[in-house]
């Protein structure tokens, strides 16, 4: 399964890059120094939580922060991932494998009553006809800010968003290029 390199944006220019794909900053490296997705450097990863900086440029986040949450950690309200600017996670929602793999996917259909139980405006299909995959999907969350907290389970750092920080919801896949979804 392939998917087509996505240009790489101003912001993140300068990042290294593995494939054509931005290495982003808490990326970890193997022990003689190779970046290797999907592993964490944990001091980064804690360093982005506490200080507000991008997971994938390391910059400090403004006043927009996107948090890419599967539905779970989004019915508890929760990221255990660092924040990223608006325009680095829309690269990360076709660039990062794990999210852009599960473009196919969508929420289940309870979720986007139990947002808008919440009163968080929700722009995905409010028909639920593409509910079907239980499996999970993601969400780019747009927030005002965020509670830093130590999770009681994981005894990790984690972003608590409070409703009223939130200000949309879109599933990965409707944003940016194929604003439709994607699938023919
Ligand atoms: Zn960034």
């Amino acid at each position: 399964m392939t998917t087509p390199i996505p240009n790489i944006p101003l912001r993140l220019a300068g990042r290294p890059t593995l494939g054509g794909l931005v290495v982003p900053w808490t990326t970890g490296r193997t022990p003689d120094g190779r970046y290797r997705f999907g592993a964490v450097d944990l001091d980064r990863h804690n360093q982005a939580m506490t200080d507000r900086l991008c997971q994938t440029c390391g910059t400090p986040l403004e006043d927009r922060i996107v948090f890419a949450l599967r539905d779970s950690d989004l019915r508890a309200l929760t990221s255990h991932e660092p924040g990223m600017h608006p325009v680095c996670s829309a690269y990360a929602a076709t660039a990062c494998p794990m999210i852009a793999g599960r473009m196919q996917h969508y929420r289940a259909a309870s979720l986007a009553g139990q947002l808008a139980d919440l009163g968080i405006a929700f722009q995905g299909d409010p028909t639920g006809a593409r509910a079907g995959a239980t499996a999970e999907a993601w969400q780019l969350v747009w927030v005002s800010g965020y509670h830093l907290y130590t999770h009681p389970h994981t005894k990790m750092l984690a972003a608590m968003l409070l409703p009223e920080q939130i200000l949309r919801v879109r599933p990965v896949g409707t944003t940016g290029a194929g604003a439709e979804g994607g699938k023919p």
